[in-house]
């Protein structure tokens, strides 16, 4: 198994923070020293001028115990949150791969080391204090008890606070590994953004993404740089397209809009394709998923049995049930957006090479599969004509972002494209 980090790809500065911050773990459990330094408002962004502040001369200055990863979709958060839990488990340095406390965090069998993914099921204030419990308990391995929360931003206000207070107060040998999409006030609270350390990841490479794709997934060179060329920097979707044909299906549908604008009617066929296909591919991601988890609720709901309990358990039950459907729901909704922001993204990207070939900048298409086409949106558009049509794409996701109706904003795009 190789370093932790390996599959971080394209952060070469967080994994840089985080080794020093585990190196630094690593000398306060050597020292037996009793605490961390906080993380509060003064010291929040991580940055060596921070280190720099403290002096450095503290051992303990470059680990503190609540850290948020934050980073666009793809770029490895939670990669990034469990690779470091790996690194302060570590027994050998600062995430060798190769050791006891590496293999079992890895492999998420660490005595010490809990993962909550609220997949659907948000985590909830019960769930959240449970495990805030067990967090505060001595770490049986003697090294730290780290609590990774993937998604934190689908936290329930509650849950929330329950979280928050722990970060306020933490045992001294507690760390809280916090995953989001950014640290706007929509993703995480203020008040526990305060009290953590925020790592920034960025968007990779495609070379650092191909790189990974041959060396982890075994894909064939060629492949793997096709696709981490066409994902743009999202590491799972590049995965993906290397590997499923119908995620590379659906892409070229996607990429086949721009040749069928041909007229009104074509327009308006070509935004109800669109929708319908992000739509098949949403309930395609979600179908397995609501089904396992209704069975498992059902199953929980049913083992109430005769016991005192169980006549609030079947007064609760309908509630739950209800519950577990609204969630279901809002995640088919959430599906659905992320299907088909990923199309809008492909169509892009498709324009953008348009544009980069009009302005016969020297840089790689996007989607080296559609260059000739693009090339000849190029001569017959001109930058400008290429720039409206991008700006049209980037409009219709600004729209779709701010709650207009997919399909108005969608058909107003084609429209504009057809148009120019
Ligand atoms: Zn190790």
């Amino acid at each position: 198994m190789p370093d932790v980090f390996a599959d971080l790809v394209g952060q070469d500065e967080a994994v840089v923070e985080l080794r020093r911050a585990a190196a630094a773990a690593a000398a306060v459990l050597r020292a037996g020293a009793a605490a961390l330094v906080p993380a509060g408002p003064a010291s929040g962004n991580g940055s060596a001028a921070d280190d720099a502040a403290t002096g450095g001369l503290d051992p303990a200055a470059g680990m503190t115990h609540a850290w948020i990863f934050t980073g666009p979709p793809g770029s490895g958060r939670s990669v990034a949150a469990r690779a470091f839990a790996a690194a302060l488990q570590c027994v050998h340095g600062t995430g060798c791969g190769e050791c006891p406390g590496c293999h079992t965090t890895m492999g998420g069998s660490h005595a010490d080391v809990r993962l909550v993914v609220p997949e659907g099921l948000s985590i909830g204030v019960g769930e959240m204090r449970a495990l805030v419990l067990r967090a505060a308990s001595t770490p049986s391995g003697g090294r730290w008890q780290v609590v990774v929360i993937e998604d934190a931003d689908r936290l329930t206000e509650a849950a929330g606070n329950a979280l928050l207070k722990a970060i306020e107060e933490p045992p001294p040998r507690t760390v809280f590994l916090l995953c989001a999409p950014s640290t706007h006030p929509d993703d995480i609270s203020v008040t526990i953004r305060s009290r953590c350390r925020v790592v920034p990841l960025r968007q990779p490479p495609a070379a650092a993404v191909a790189e990974v794709l041959v060396r982890r997934d075994g894909i064939a060179p060629d492949v793997a740089q096709w696709a981490a060329a066409a994902a743009q920097g999202h590491v799972g979707r590049a995965r993906r397209l290397a590997r499923d044909p119908e995620a590379r299906k659906r892409r070229e549908a996607v990429l086949a809009v721009p040749r069928r604008l041909t007229g009104v009617g074509a327009a308006f066929d070509a935004a109800s394709a669109l929708i319908e296909a992000a739509e098949a591919e949403a309930e395609a991601s979600v179908t397995e998923a609501d089904t396992t988890e209704r069975a498992a609720l059902e199953t929980a709901l049913g083992a109430g049995g005769t016991g005192r309990g169980a006549a609030g358990a079947i007064r609760g039950a309908a509630g739950q049930l209800k519950e577990l459907e609204k969630r279901q729901k809002s995640r088919a909704t959430r599906a659905q957006r992320d299907a088909l922001d990923r199309a809008l993204v492909d169509l892009a990207g498709f324009y953008r090479d348009a544009l980069t070939m009009a302005l016969r900048a020297p840089v790689a298409p996007v989607h080296t599969d559609t260059a000739t086409l693009a090339g000849a949106g190029a001569q017959k558009w001109d930058a400008e004509g290429a720039l409206r049509r991008l700006e049209a794409v980037l409009a219709c996701r600004a729209a779709i972002e701010a709650n207009v109706k997919p399909r108005i904003a969608v058909e107003a795009m084609m429209l504009a494209l057809w148009k120019g």
